[in-house]
């Protein structure tokens, strides 16, 4: 059995982390999207809405689910027996991030990070860029999975 963490604020969920679970899911038996509370971080959405985001807009995927958690992304991993944490790459920026937090986790754990590379067309997706639409009243629909739009 394959499974996989993805971890994240989902902040809310983008069509960028929409495509990287939909490719993720062709590698895995299982992807469980990974919440983490970050009792100094201020969010624009509830826990509750960040979750509904998620379960309501994989709802026919039967083995993507979502559960949320605090403290250490390993730790997790161990407690839902995760061997995998799948990770996106946007950028040179992202890259340089993600190295040291995936060569850290080895160095704690057994758990493998696994990268796939944003598909074309979405890789200047973020959350934090559509917190900053919506705030100023723009158009984020283009950027965002049906659920999240309503
Ligand atoms: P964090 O709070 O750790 O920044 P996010 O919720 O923004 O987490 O992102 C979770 C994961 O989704 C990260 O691996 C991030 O690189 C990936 N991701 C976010 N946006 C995109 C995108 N547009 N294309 C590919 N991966 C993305």
């Amino acid at each position: 059995m394959r499974r996989a963490i993805f971890p994240g604020s989902f902040d809310p969920l983008t069509l960028g982390h929409h495509d990287i679970i939909m490719r993720g899911i062709t590698l895995f038996d299982e992807i469980i999207i990974a919440i983490g509370k970050n009792a100094d971080k201020k969010y624009m959405f509830t826990l509750e809405q960040r979750m509904k985001f998620i379960t309501e807009t994989f709802k026919d995927q039967p083995s993507i689910s979502v559960k949320s958690y605090q403290g250490l992304t390993v730790d997790f991993c161990k407690k839902v027996n995760a061997n995998f944490i799948l990770r996106g790459l946007r950028n040179p920026g992202d890259f340089e991030f993600e190295k040291a937090i995936a060569h850290t986790n080895r160095k704690l754990s057994e758990i493998e990070t696994v990268f796939l590379l944003t598909s074309s067309g979405k890789s200047y997706i973020s959350s934090s860029i559509v917190r900053d639409v919506i705030r100023n009243n723009g158009d984020y629909t283009g950027l965002v999975p049906p659920f999240v739009r309503k």
